[in-house]
């Protein structure tokens, strides 16, 4: 039996150096990242929505189509006058990549202003994704407004997945960072971190205590990515470590998170199963960090089960 999947956040253009000194235009933005993921891996009785704010720009139409015609269904995202989307670069420089932003901005930032599209939006869905960027690029009454209804989606018995995603740079302070997101963990069921970015910014000594501070904030399940090393699944009860799917030669790391946490989504959904959806898993995000870019082909995954 299928169902409704709305995935909140901020999707951004995106530039990438392509030859001769020209860029190339894409589209893609962490919490989009994992709807695509989510529709690549669910059958076709599900609908995958993406909730965000557009300006009425042509880069916000072309957004619009792109999404679109990658099955992503736009009907609740809000266009405003005079406003565009996010932008953000690719720089390579001696293989080493680096990330220029133009956000400050941009349409998504205005994606909770409007509290009863909002509701609306959340009301006709069976699963929420929103992530830690999502909450970071809000005005703090605008990020309450999402937090709640959340919370009332969660209050309601329905699947409220976060990934922390943790990026100081877009918070005023560490301290609005960490308030904030215990505020979205407590919002959700499902939390989804990557131990890296826990252990610098919450200074997590194990993936253990990760998960217990989760649990603590409120969320029912975490799953704890971990690189090379695999993702850990705690509820409380267990803790199972799941494995990475071994890569003799790693292309580009961009989407390794938001991937599997789309695909995780996608059998967990189906199966109910935490530790067989992580393993599926990682067999999508082994996939695609031998691919370039954020967004791999829905038809290059197919045959991963
Ligand atoms: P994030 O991109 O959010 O930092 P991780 O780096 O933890 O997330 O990666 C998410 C998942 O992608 C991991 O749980 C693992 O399944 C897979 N993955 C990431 N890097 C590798 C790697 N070098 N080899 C194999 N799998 C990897």
């Amino acid at each position: 039996m299928g169902g409704r999947f709305l995935s909140i956040g901020e999707c951004m253009v995106e530039l990438s150096q392509a030859d001769d000194g020209h860029l190339r235009k894409g589209f893609a933005g962490d919490t989009f990242n994992t709807a695509w993921y989510a529709h690549a891996c669910l059958p076709a009785d599900w609908s995958i929505d993406y909730f965000t704010a557009l300006g009425d720009d042509a880069m916000s139409d072309e957004m619009i189509a792109f999404m679109g015609g990658g099955g992503i269904g736009t009907a609740s995202i809000r266009r405003l006058r005079g406003k565009t989307p996010g932008l953000y670069m690719i720089n390579l420089k001696d293989g080493e990549r680096s990330f220029s932003y133009w956000r400050d901005s941009s349409a998504a930032r205005q994606l909770a202003a409007d509290g009863d599209v909002l509701r609306a939006a959340i009301e006709v869905s069976d699963v929420l994704y929103f992530s830690g960027i999502t909450l970071a690029i809000l005005p703090r009454e605008d990020a309450f407004t999402l937090l709640a209804e959340l919370r009332r989606a969660k209050a309601v018995g329905k699947l409220v997945a976060f990934d922390p995603n943790l990026r100081p740079r877009l918070w005023s302070s560490l301290d609005a960072m960490h308030t904030m997101i215990s505020e979205g963990a407590g919002a959700a069921t499902l939390v989804m971190p990557s131990f890296d970015d826990e252990a610098i910014h919450f200074g997590d000594d194990s993936i253990a205590t990760t998960i217990r501070r989760y649990r603590q904030y409120g969320a029912n399940m975490v799953v704890v990515k971990n690189g090379p090393d695999g993702a850990t699944i705690g509820d409380g009860t267990d803790e199972t470590l799941v494995p990475a799917v071994k890569v003799a030669k790693v292309i580009d790391t961009t989407s390794a998170g938001d991937s599997f946490n789309g695909a995780f989504l996608a059998h967990y959904l189906q199966h109910r199963d935490a530790v067989a959806a992580a393993g599926f898993a990682a067999k999508i995000a082994a996939k695609v960090i031998q691919e370039y870019g954020a967004l791999v082909a829905p038809e290059k995954l197919k045959s991963i089960r």
